[in-house]
């Protein structure tokens, strides 16, 4: 099946032509022609499935007829996350630069004045996260009643980020006659119940299970302490140990904890940025783009601001905690091991995790071995604490304070129960820490003390502790070479 045979326009197949993409994907085969017939479609696929392009390419088609009215968009496209739905406006400007279409982004962490301006001068395009979107229509710029076309993609992840009363609400200012195409990558009950409320007799496409983990992705665990500390360093011992490490993603369960190691790494000379929700766009657009550029070579990041990132070619992914969700562990391993190359996937798991990798080993119906090599099991394998009772209390009760704001726009993982099940133990556990080797060059940068500005705070206050325990590790980049040490940019 060639792109020809689809039904799209001469211009759109003339810029896929020019992409190089010759074989269009199982997505974009069976969900171009419905769309293109005014179908509603449910489609069931996660990114990497090439689910973009399967609205992109017929909604530039659809979009050749027609002009935009001031204020009124004509086509709306929603997304969870400001960094999704940038990537989908990289799409438009790649598949529609034949064509004169106005679109615009309506995400937060950037001006009103700006979007304000686009909207005005009439819209083909809106793609936009739900919030802002909102924000605009209360205000009074924006009016969704001539929106002939409404995209909700990542459905399930709006689900995981409260975003559906939102999306309830948006559904509402949109004519009821539109056409909707609505993408998920799971189908659990409340995605079904309001897909049947949102869709009229939808064409129903699924392609590939979203359980399935690439194989070319090599995957192991490795058991570490359960305090922040000592799953640090043995990250950076990780880091160090990596073979063929070109570069890679750490992910944390929470925006806190990704603040913490980031500066931890930074401050053991390792070349790093961030990415998580809370940072504001600009910083986020330019860790994201310094990352693709290979300018840091480690990203420190949260599920939400990594999830469905066209990143390619990441050589190794680091689960810094294990992620609540399996279908997380199974997106997070998905940056790696891309286009059937090789990749690594390494997991941190302690004893409060063994609930977790039980369920991601069921998902993904195989069992994740130990790495290779000498990483010394914490204390807390016999299922000791690390910390004395009080302390323990206390921190519990300083979360429980805080836990009066529910963040709205990031998902907060269940918190692991006490009297999980042990995992199993990693291999070469019980045995000491062996001396290790220098870490690629690549990944080191100037020690934070050396960097020309001073870290910059990342979104809400960082626990204390944590920070005092990062300000107290001591740094371990004494024994690189000058001429390794090159500065980078990395603004938080
Ligand atoms: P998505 O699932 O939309 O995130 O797309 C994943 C990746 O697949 C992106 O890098 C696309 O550029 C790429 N892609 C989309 N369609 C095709 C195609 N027909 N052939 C090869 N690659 C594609």
């Amino acid at each position: 099946m060639s792109f020809s045979h689809l039904g799209l326009s001469d211009k759109v197949l003339a810029a896929v032509a020019a992409t190089g993409y010759t074989t269009p994907t199982p997505i974009q085969e069976q969900a171009i022609p419905h769309v293109l017939a005014r179908r509603d479609v449910l489609g069931i696929a996660q990114t990497g499935t090439g689910k973009t392009a399967a609205f992109v390419l017929p909604m530039l088609t659809l979009l050749e007829k027609g002009r935009a009215r001031a204020r009124m968009p004509r086509t709306l496209i929603l997304e969870p996350t400001r960094e999704l739905a940038a990537q989908v406006k990289e799409n438009f400007d790649k598949y529609g630069a034949g064509q004169k279409l106005n679109v615009a982004l309506l995400i937060g962490g950037v001006s009103f004045g700006d979007q304000d301006s686009k909207l005005t001068r009439g819209v083909d395009v809106l793609i936009a996260t739900p919030g802002r979107l909102l924000d605009h229509t209360e205000r009074g710029g924006l009016l969704l009643t001539g929106v002939e076309l409404l995209v909700i993609d990542e459905a399930d992840r709006m689900l995981d980020m409260g975003f559906i009363p939102d999306i309830e609400r948006i559904c509402k200012l949109v004519p009821f006659t539109r056409q909707t195409l609505f993408f998920t990558a799971t189908m659990p009950p409340e995605i079904s119940r309001i897909s049947e409320t949102f869709l009229h007799n939808p064409e129903r496409i699924e392609v590939s299970k979203p359980a399935t983990t690439a194989t070319g992705v090599s995957q192991f665990q490795v058991r570490g302490g359960r305090e922040p500390h000592e799953k640090r360093d043995l990250l950076r011992r990780l880091l160090r140990d990596a073979k063929d490490l070109n570069n890679a993603i750490i992910f944390c369960n929470r925006k806190r904890e990704v603040a913490v190691v980031y500066k931890s790494l930074q401050k053991h000379g390792f070349s790093v940025g961030a990415l998580h929700g809370d940072m504001d766009q600009s910083a986020r657009t330019a860790a994201l783009d310094q990352f693709r550029k290979g300018e840091i070579p480690l990203l420190v990041a949260s599920d939400v601001a990594a999830r469905g990132l066209d990143i390619p070619a990441v050589s190794h992914v680091f689960n810094f905690d294990v992620p609540h969700h399996a279908d997380d562990y199974v997106h997070r391993i998905g940056r790696t091991g891309r286009a059937g190359r090789a990749g690594t996937a390494i997991s941190i798991v302690t004893s409060l995790d063994s609930k977790s990798i039980a369920a991601i080993e069921r998902l993904i119906g195989q069992t994740i071995p130990p790495a290779e090599g000498d990483y010394a099991v914490h204390p807390d394998a016999s299922g000791g604490t690390d910390q004395p009772r009080e302390h323990r209390s206390r921190e519990g009760s300083r979360e429980g304070s805080r836990g009066g704001r529910k963040p709205r726009r990031e998902r907060e993982p269940r918190q692991p129960k006490a009297g999980d099940r042990e995992p199993r133990q990693a291999k070469g556990a019980g045995r000491s820490a062996k001396p290790q080797p220098e870490a690629p060059a690549a990944i080191f940068t100037p020690p934070a003390s050396a960097q020309p500005s001073r870290v910059p705070s990342i979104g809400r206050p960082e626990p204390r502790r944590a920070q005092r325990e990062v300000e107290s590790e001591p740094a371990d980049h004494s024994h690189l070479p000058a001429f390794l040490l090159r500065p980078v940019r990395a603004r938080v």
